[in-house]
């Protein structure tokens, strides 16, 4: 069995996660993911309480520190939490400012909690109005990732392998009938997440500035980013293009 980032990621050696230096050379896999289910490879995966690979990573603390019933994986075991936090405390208080901005817009969107009716209608490409949590498909293309040279449709891009469509349809079945609850204190921990992801799915030395303010369609590797992460990253664009803050 071989490592899924090795084998669709690009060639080289991710800083993230900080693992031991193991025998086993990658891209033999060393572990399934407890939380998306592919096998990772030394470099790509990390245990403390249960093994979980480096796209999920920052996907987990996420949602551990915005859904407050959320069924998390390694974010409260010392895993990823920690290291997010650590990240983000070193990054700039603009930053921060920047991520709370983003995540009071998601917290905003996942007011409008679609029936069931409404989430089969969602699923369509082009139904519906933007809603980073339950229609992120077309806060992308409001935002202008078909401009920025993304490709929505497989078919178009077969190297690319990402449909905005498929990642906001796990992004609203993600988050329908859960409450995201926003407090300042979550913004330092979600940047750090986001740093953490970016580096996996874009490039290892990237910068927080540069990792917190690059859209998912214009990382190298956008198939390594969680659909979680989509919807955060999408959301800092929303704010970085002007958008205008969120009423309180
Ligand atoms: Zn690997
Ligand atoms: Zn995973």
């Amino acid at each position: 069995m071989a490592c899924f980032l090795c084998a669709y990621g690009r060639n080289r050696v991710p800083k993230t996660p900080d693992t031991p230096a193991s025998t086993i050379p990658p891209p033999r896999d060393v572990g399934t993911c407890q939380r998306c289910s592919v096998h990772a490879c030394s470099r790509h995966g990390a245990r403390v309480g249960q093994f979980i690979c480096a796209i999920c990573e920052g996907a987990d603390v996420v949602e551990h520190a915005i859904v407050s019933e959320a069924v998390t994986v390694g974010a409260g075991s010392g895993g990823g939490l920690s290291k997010a936090r650590l990240i983000g405390a070193g990054a700039p208080d603009s930053v921060i400012t920047l991520v709370g901005e983003a995540l009071r817009r998601i917290t905003q969107d996942s007011d409008v909690q679609p029936g069931p009716s409404d989430r089969l209608e969602l699923a369509s490409p082009g139904a519906g109005s933007p809603n980073l949590v339950f229609n992120l498909s077309e806060s992308i293309r409001e935002v202008g990732g078909e401009q920025a040279g993304f490709r929505n449709d497989v078919a178009e891009a077969p190297e690319r392998g990402v449909s905005i469509d498929a990642i906001s349809d796990v992004v609203r079945e993600r988050f329908v009938g859960r409450q995201i609850v926003f407090t300042d204190a979550a913004a330092p921990a979600v940047t750090g997440a986001l740093v953490i992801a970016v580096r996996v799915a874009h490039e290892p030395d990237v910068s927080i500035e540069d990792a917190v303010r690059l859209a998912p369609w214009e990382m190298s590797d956008p198939l390594l980013l969680d659909p979680v992460m989509w919807m955060v990253s999408t959301a800092v664009r929303q704010v970085t293009m002007g958008m205008g803050p969120v009423p309180a």
